[in-house]
């Protein structure tokens, strides 16, 4: 088994850094943005991509950009991480976060529409995983009850279902670059969007209103400084290039380690709806263990990362910052108990993966909960 890794990497990502820094400093940024928004545009074939300084600054301008503000209520699925909600909440609208689907993880579309109200304005799908719920479900949802769709599509840089990719389905998608990501630069976020006035409106957010959008004065709104640095763009540029590779490189890592415990009693597979192009950004596993939580924090504290046990992933409507609601998102809270879902770099090498097998394999049938 040999996995399929770039050999001219390294040097391309060195002679994009040497050129940015022979121009720097350099006050205006210099090119590095605009050639990496028009290598994004082009690898995504959307008209307008912006970089950001990171996934969450892509939802706060996204967000602002949709006009979402104060007294507005955005429906977000609980099985999300607080990245996604924190931009929302900034901007002084409210998250209402909606259950998923335990065999699907997409939306519990019925639990969503019990939770519209007048002053619902938009829809938020995270595909967590990279895992994409069905694109016309959400689209009919959407336009049913006249919402807008933002996607945090921070993990799904490569996914699509329907032949339809992650980040183009609603009107802004929105990326993460942040090392641990597929797409890397230490740093770093991006949107994409088919609409001119959104692009424009994200252009001047990133830098307190200037340039302003067209028809509007420079300055005369408070925005922030959500710019991208020179060095991560060309950092980005170059793994923008290998886009296809290092989708095609998560693929086949999480095809050898899946492949490997496929016969371990008491974990299965949670695989892609038929439809779906999955990106594998994190091998998944259903975990029928008993105390399955408590088994995914041994394996984090036995060498192998994951989601829930490295991170404590808990759904979002249970986090200490957010009011309770009514009716607790029980089908999130399922989902976060019994997946194991391993993180993976492109660092990963076969030996790696056998031995996250070894040990995800050895502790499942010595566990006893
Ligand atoms: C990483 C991530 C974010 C936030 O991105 P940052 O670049 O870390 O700000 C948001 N949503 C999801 C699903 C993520 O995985």
């Amino acid at each position: 088994m040999t996995l399929p890794v770039s050999r001219d990497y390294p040097q391309s990502l060195a002679d994009q850094l040497d050129r940015v820094l022979a121009q720097m400093p350099e006050p205006s940024g210099g090119p590095a943005v605009g050639q990496l928004e028009h290598a994004l545009a082009e690898a995504f074939h959307v008209p307008h991509a912006i970089a950001v300084s990171s996934g969450t600054e892509a939802l706060h301008a996204a967000l602002s950009a949709c006009g979402i503000g104060q007294g507005d209520e955005v429906l977000v699925p609980a099985l999300s991480v607080v990245m996604t909600v924190a931009p929302l909440a900034a901007l002084g609208a409210t998250p209402v976060f909606v259950d998923s689907e335990p065999a699907t993880l997409d939306i519990d579309y019925d639990d969503a529409a019990r939770k519209i109200t007048p002053r619902t304005r938009a829809i938020l799908p995270v595909h967590l995983w990279g895992r994409m719920g069905d694109p016309a479900a959400l689209t009919a949802f959407a336009s049913e009850h006249d919402l807008v769709i933002i996607e945090d599509a921070a993990q799904a840089v490569g996914s699509s279902r329907d032949e339809r990719a992650a980040g183009t389905i609603g009107a802004i998608g929105c990326f993460s670059m942040k090392d641990g990501k597929i797409v890397w630069s230490g740093e770093g976020g991006f949107l994409l969007t088919d609409r001119r006035d959104l692009a424009e409106h994200a252009v001047a957010f990133r830098s307190h209103w200037q340039p302003a959008p067209s028809g509007q004065a420079s300055l005369s709104r408070l925005a922030t400084n959500s710019r991208l640095a020179a060095p991560l763009a060309a950092i980005a540029l170059a793994n923008v290039h290998r886009l296809e590779e290092l989708v095609l490189l998560r693929r086949a890592q999480t095809r050898h380690l899946l492949h490997t415990l496929r016969p371990v009693p008491g974990l299965t597979v949670l695989a892609p709806a038929a439809d779906e192009h999955w990106n594998a950004f994190s091998p998944l596993l259903r975990v029928d263990l008993p105390g399955a939580r408590t088994f995914t924090e041994h394996l984090a504290k036995q060498g192998v990362p994951n989601s829930t046990g490295s991170f404590r992933l808990v759904p979002c409507d249970t986090r200490p910052m957010f009011p309770r609601q009514d009716r607790p998102c029980r089908g999130a809270a399922q989902i976060l108990d019994r997946t194991l879902a391993i993180l993976l770099t492109e660092r990963d090498t076969v030996a790696t993966l056998d031995r996250y097998a070894a040990v995800i394999t050895r502790e499942a049938t010595t566990w006893a909960g």
